[in-house]
């Protein structure tokens, strides 16, 4: 006999918890309490949650806006509508966690530590009696009398309503698969393609390597067959494969849309001046330092590695000084610094996505997050055709879709509808 539950959510992920604690939250006491699973294929709930933000955990920001969204970003707003960043806030402080805003309106927990979002969350959890079955990787959902049977490898239980938030593809090291979609799927949803996205830019390595391990603000855009495809401002990193830091990781949803095919990006070092007045400044540069080495052109105003590695570029064969330098070559110069060209082969793989682009179309669930294929089955989180910029907006998804889907299913529950 499998056990029997009001609601089972599937994926003890972001999305899966606040919706477990939202549907848990909605029976006051003494209306009955639902019987709630929670079903996770990890040993433990959470566990990406761990990583996010660099162990910070960057879980909203206050900017929120649909076009921070990207995929069926147009359908949105119905179900971001109500979450503003403000509600996240207080969800979490109703839970007892207090967060704090730092820069560009990212909004972390107040001790900076992602454990204590996670504890607040398994607390709440355990407050509810909400069943959290660990080990549990779903592999069949069945539609039976009284709503849903569920299986894995190793359990089956039955559930009048089911929640399905199994996640997207990335960073399968802390389990990220397709399971859930082949679920869903059989299920009669359709999924877009799918591919890795908040996730470095590849590039010529021979082009990389020499500035491994450098980093300076810049004004990054993707050039599609030579033409602005989209830019974004920001750290850029240097890496041993390419480009990376958040104002890449932007750029990096463009370049999978494009299939990184005919791409460059061309990043602007000095984006608070015009190449006229970078050419002006080197020209006093070259006045003030006429003996140094012309390589040293750039060391005044860019990173060392940087200018010296933009010169060699620029000039293969450069032994001039810096006095030495004409103005042609000061102007390629400073229009080198102003776009620093790098062709892009394409992203790295899933192992170092954050997100995944692509999913189940929005238009498959209505504004309560319920299937409109299939009744009693509610969709939360990054299984759905969803991704936001890097900065807090992919956990403030995960959050108002989970808190949406819980309430909305408990709701349906409560009032006899399933
Ligand atoms: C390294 C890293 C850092 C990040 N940092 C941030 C950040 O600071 N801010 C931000 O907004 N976003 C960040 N993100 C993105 C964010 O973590 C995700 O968008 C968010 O976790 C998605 O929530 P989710 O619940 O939909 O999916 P997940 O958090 O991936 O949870 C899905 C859960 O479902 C489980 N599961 C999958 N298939 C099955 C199955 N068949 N049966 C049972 N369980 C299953 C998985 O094991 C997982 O626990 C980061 C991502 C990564 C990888």
């Amino acid at each position: 006999m499998s056990e029997k539950y009001d609601l089972a959510v599937v994926g003890g992920g972001a999305a899966g918890m606040a919706a477990a604690v939202s549907a848990a939250s909605q029976w006051s006491a003494g209306s009955g309490r639902l019987k709630i699973a929670l079903l996770e294929a990890n040993p433990r709930v959470g566990k990406k949650l761990l990583a996010t933000g660099n162990g910070r955990c960057n879980l909203t920001n206050m900017r929120i806006a649909p076009e921070r969204y990207h995929g069926d970003a147009d359908r949105i707003l119905p179900m971001l509508g109500d979450f503003s960043p403000q509600y996240i806030i207080e969800f979490f402080a109703s839970l007892g966690l207090l967060c704090r805003e730092l820069d560009e309106g990212r909004v972390y927990p107040y001790n900076l530590q992602a454990a204590a979002v996670l504890d607040v969350l398994r607390a709440q959890l355990e407050r509810f009696h909400v069943e959290t079955i660990c080990g549990f990787p779903v592999g069949k959902v069945e539609k039976s009398a009284a709503g849903f049977l569920v299986s894995g490898p190793e359990h089956k239980i039955e559930t009048r309503s089911l929640v399905f938030a199994t996640g997207g593809m990335a960073y399968p090291q802390l389990g990220a698969n397709e399971s859930g979609y082949a679920v869903l799927k059989a299920l009669g949803h359709s999924c877009t393609p799918l591919f890795p996205a908040l996730v470095q830019l590849k590039t010529d390595s021979r082009r990389a390597k020499p500035l491994k391990g450098a980093r300076c603000a810049a004004k990054a855009a993707l050039l599609a067959d030579g033409r602005p495809a989209g830019q974004s401002r920001g750290e850029v990193q240097f890496t041993e494969h390419g480009l990376s830091g958040i104002c890449i990781f932007d750029l990096s949803r463009l370049a999978g849309e494009f299939r990184n095919a005919g791409l460059e990006v061309s990043l602007d070092l000095m984006p608070e001046f015009s190449a006229r007045q970078v050419a002006e400044f080197l020209k006093r540069r070259q006045t003030a330092l006429p003996f140094l080495p012309a390589a040293d052109l750039l060391n005044g105003c860019l990173n060392r590695m940087v200018g010296q590695e933009i010169m060699k570029q620029v000039f293969p064969s450069l032994k001039k000084r810096m006095g030495d330098l004409n103005e042609r070559e000061l102007s390629s110069a400073s229009n080198a610094v102003k776009g620093f060209r790098f062709p892009v082969s394409g992203t790295l793989s899933w192992r170092d996505a954050q997100v995944t682009a692509g999913g189940v179309p929005l238009r498959e669930v209505d504004g309560a997050m319920q299937s409109r294929l299939c009744p009693g089955l509610y969709l939360a989180g990054e299984v759905l055709n969803i991704d936001g910029d890097c900065g807090g907006f992919n956990l403030h998804w995960a959050w108002s879709s989970g808190i949406l889907a819980g309430r909305s299913a408990a709701l349906a529950l409560k009032n006899g509808k399933r």
